[in-house]
């Protein structure tokens, strides 16, 4: 399969009002029309390139988009104050009361907490299932769900969807394929593999330095047309608009995320590899031992890797606890959710991110206590830092001197 996403956004050319190199910053909620007929017709929302309000776009949130666009192949894309301020409004806009989701059991903490919990005023249900067991996805299907719903690598458990095949039975029932792309943005191109809607929280590793929050839905242009809809689209009305600073200073960062994936990636197999030779129970999708590597394989775009998550599991509670800190006192890495910075950041899914997840719920998707999550850093000499992390995990009785795991 042929993939371009990173060329196609370096040749997206804007330049400044002054020809900068980088496009002007629109410093405006509000815009003037030269004739009030104009103004009727762009309420109407049927005059290309004339900006209304900011909550309905901006000429940054619009560069943001396209380049959002050209990253996943999608025909359009919008940008929102936050990834949960895409999702929610994907999901408002797609179900009515009484509809609905299949989602996988393995998503982001604030995605199940949104679904499981608060949607419910709209008396709209979720069955969260094993997104691997294609048979009874498809069983589940009834008239009332309005969406299959997934990360195409999952958090924090990194399953790996098999995106063709859970196309193919989205398409058959007619119902469309949403796919949070966020833990793998150009190692999977989600839309490319079948997706109809993809979603990102560009605070992670497209932003990639942790200084805000934002988020991304890549999808056709009716689809994004119909989210910012004066009349009823979810996410006009419930208005997670991204500020055009911020949308100005991703784009920025965008330019770069073909580098710093590749980096991310190939420090985060390094690790992997060296603590799996080591004896711990290692969580990584570039891992032959692991369950979704075959299945990343074929679906990924294979220079961008595996990408820069991987999870440990050292036994107990306890022991992530007290290597965490050790690990963040040593400065290799921050105790920190989150993802995708130029730093490692470590965090006990259990009791963090994952914690809107009831424990006995935790317990069966296989989220353990000792479990701890990485964001592999853009670490220069990756080597080192294995060295660094071995010796912490030996003074803790992780690791004994270069063998055995005790639990
Ligand atoms: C962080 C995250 C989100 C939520 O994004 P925000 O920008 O924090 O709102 C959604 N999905 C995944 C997979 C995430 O990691």
């Amino acid at each position: 399969m042929e993939h371009k996403s990173a060329d196609k956004i370096q040749d997206l050319q804007y330049f400044g009002e002054f020809g900068g190199v980088n496009p002007s910053i629109s410093d405006s909620s509000t815009y003037t029309f030269l004739s009030a007929k104009t103004m009727f017709d762009t309420f109407e929302g049927n005059t290309e390139g004339c900006y209304l309000y900011s909550r309905h776009s901006s000429p940054s949130n619009l560069y943001l988009g396209e380049a959002m666009a050209a990253l996943e192949g999608t025909e359009s894309a919008n940008v929102y104050a936050s990834g949960m301020g895409a999702i929610s409004s994907v999901v408002m806009q797609l179900c009515d009361t009484g509809d609905h989701i299949i989602s996988s059991r393995t998503i982001y903490g604030g995605t199940y907490a949104f679904m499981k919990n608060f949607i419910k005023k709209f008396n709209i249900k979720t069955s969260f299932l094993d997104i691997t067991n294609l048979e009874l996805i498809e069983k589940s299907i009834t008239p009332k769900t309005k969406m299959i719903y997934c990360e195409a690598v999952s958090n924090p458990l990194l399953e790996v969807a098999d995106l063709p095949s859970l196309s193919k039975i989205a398409k058959k029932h007619n119902i469309p394929l949403v796919v949070d792309n966020t833990f793998s943005p150009l190692s999977i191109s989600a839309a490319k593999l079948g997706a109809d809607i993809v979603i990102h929280s560009l605070t992670k590793f497209i932003n990639g330095t942790s200084d805000c929050v934002a988020g991304a839905v890549c999808a056709s242009s009716d689809f994004c047309l119909s989210l910012k809809d004066v009349n009823d689209g979810a996410a006009m009305l419930f208005g997670s608009t991204l500020d055009s600073l911020r949308a100005a200073s991703i784009l920025k960062n965008l330019r770069t995320l073909h580098i710093r994936i590749k980096k991310h990636s190939e420090n985060t197999l390094y690790l992997a590899t060296q603590f799996e030779k080591n004896g711990l129970k290692t969580v990584y999708p570039g891992l032959k031992s692991h369950s979704g590597h075959e299945c990343f394989k074929k679906q990924m775009t294979s220079e961008y890797g595996f990408g820069g998550l991987m999870t440990l599991d050292v036994g107990s509670l306890d022991k992530a606890n007290a290597l965490m800190e050790m690990m963040q006192k040593e400065n290799l890495g921050y105790l920190a959710v989150s993802l995708g910075f130029y730093k490692t950041l470590f965090s006990a899914p259990g009791t963090s991110t994952s914690s809107e997840i009831p424990e006995g719920e935790q317990k069966e998707m296989g989220l353990s206590d000792g479990l701890i999550r990485f964001s592999i850093g853009l670490d220069n000499d990756i080597h080192k830092t294995y060295l660094t992390m071995k010796r912490c995990m030996e003074k803790l009785g992780i690791l004994k001197n270069d063998a055995v795991f005790v639990s």
